[in-house]
């Protein structure tokens, strides 16, 4: 399988490149040459599918580079610590109501689906090359946690994560330092999430340095995260009643537009769904773009639901690609433009299978409220966006991004009970290891230069 860039100046490349590269030299967004039809076995299996098998049979179609025994090896690793023993348990609320629970994975979020597997990609890509790499982030919370678990006792690599001391939470904090891996760094700075990112940007400018380090980072955008993800969409759907996949509704979560992407490229392989809805919170740029083909992103306002407080929703370009039916040349100019003016107005824009809808902090609150009354069931803030406003008449799963736990304050001030979880206990009998840095460039250069392997 070979990947063309969105932006369509950039040589294909095959899955190797793909991966490492995250971004196409051309700035651009890399996506599969052409989308393979589902084999239909796959669609209409009564029982689904162990997870690991299905991960193999859906991502050989794109990963035609490594060896199969390899790539199954791979997938096995990094699927098979999950606490639950399907993955992605699908539970049923009601009738026509249901659940797929992506929370199952080491730091309680779908964000290890594709970053369990990146992990192994990188240790593979390292032992192939005989390239020792560091990784260098910034987090706010969330995305260092998934990546560090990723990560965490690879051989050949050592990650560097800064965040903001004092501004995560205690739980996000205690996922990023109690990981007892000795090539992990979580890094506390004094300032903001901004201020570490501008560092994590200056030093990857400096090409120099970059080269010298081998400095890597943990790209939100790359492909073979959106790949990872689309498996749970397949295994959601196998684990329907035959008599309930007739009109099938994804209801998603959505900050970045990579969760949701990735369910509408299966679709484009020939996953039968209705509709896909893109929940927003009150940061509503994309619930925005889809009633009006503008999309014109402002400031972040911090929400109940933090990991959806996205303004620029990087993985949209993708969605531009295929919206110009393909066209790269069309895409770029487009990009270009919103980058010059701040905003894109989408000509003949056709919203394709989506639909949208946006939850305020009162009614985040309300909906996890309402869940645990109706169902006896308890959702974290960003699934219950999902809840604002569920269609009639057909069969709606709702994709839960993590588990509760994670966001026990805005639980207890909605239901009065304070979810807890075994991963999450566990965590606090282990010990902080962290690294202090002063917050400069220079600090976090020479912290590099010692540390690095
Ligand atoms: C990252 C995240 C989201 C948003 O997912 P996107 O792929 O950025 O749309 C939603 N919920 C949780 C819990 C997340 O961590």
């Amino acid at each position: 399988m070979e990947y063309v860039s969105t932006r369509g100046a950039s040589d294909p490349v095959g899955f190797f490149d793909a991966f490492s590269a995250g971004l196409a030299p051309d700035g651009g967004l890399y996506v599969p040459k052409n989308l393979p039809l589902l084999p239909s076995s796959l669609l209409v299996e009564e029982e689904p599918l162990p997870y690991a098998a299905l991960a193999w049979d859906f991502l050989s179609l794109f990963d035609t580079d490594h060896d199969p025994e390899v790539l199954s090896d791979l997938i096995d690793r990094s699927y098979g610590n999950f606490s639950d023993t399907m993955s992605a348990p699908l539970q049923q609320l009601d009738d026509d109501l249901y659940v797929l629970e992506l929370f199952h994975g080491p730091t309680l979020a779908f964000k290890d689906f594709g970053l369990q597997l990146i992990g192994n990609l990188f240790e593979d890509q390292i032992a192939r090359t005989g390239t020792p790499l560091n990784v260098l982030g910034a987090t706010s919370g969330d995305t260092g946690s998934a990546a560090i678990h990723g990560l965490a006792n690879k051989k050949g690599v050592n990650v560097f994560i800064l965040y903001p001391e004092g501004r995560i939470s205690e739980l996000q904090e205690r996922q990023m330092t109690c990981t007892e891996a000795d090539n992990i760094f979580p890094i506390p700075i004094q300032g903001t999430f901004d201020d570490g990112q501008a560092i994590v940007k200056e030093l990857m400018n400096d090409l120099s340095f970059k080269k010298e380090m081998r400095l890597s980072a943990v790209n939100s955008i790359n492909i073979v995260r959106i790949l990872a993800q689309c498996v749970y969409y397949l295994h959601a759907y196998t684990q329907l009643p035959q008599s309930a996949r007739d009109s099938v509704n994804f209801i998603v979560p959505t900050g970045n537009f990579g969760n949701v992407f990735a369910g509408w490229l299966v679709h484009q392989m020939g996953l039968p769904v209705d509709t896909f809805d893109v929940s927003t919170n009150q940061n509503d740029i994309l619930f925005q773009l889809f009633k009006t083909g503008k999309y014109s992103p402002g400031k972040v306002t911090p929400s109940h639901a933090p990991s959806m407080d996205i303004q620029v929703a990087s993985n949209f370009e993708r969605f531009l690609y295929y919206h110009n039916e393909k066209n790269g040349a069309q895409t770029k100019a487009m990009m270009e433009e919103f980058k010059r003016s701040g905003g894109l107005e989408i000509p003949n824009f056709n919203a394709s299978n989506f639909t949208a809808t946006r939850t305020t902090d009162e009614d985040i609150v309300e909906n996890i409220r309402l869940v645990k009354e109706a169902y006896d069931y308890v959702v974290c803030p960003h699934t219950a966006c999902g809840f604002q406003q569920i269609p009639e008449n057909e069969t709606n799963v709702i994709l839960a991004t993590a588990h509760p736990a994670k966001f026990p304050d805005i639980i207890e001030d909605a239901i009065g009970e304070r979810p807890t979880s075994p991963v999450l206990e566990k965590l606090k009998t282990k010990e902080k290891v962290t690294y202090p840095v002063e917050a400069t460039p220079e600090a976090v250069r020479a912290f590099l230069v010692e540390n690095g392997v």
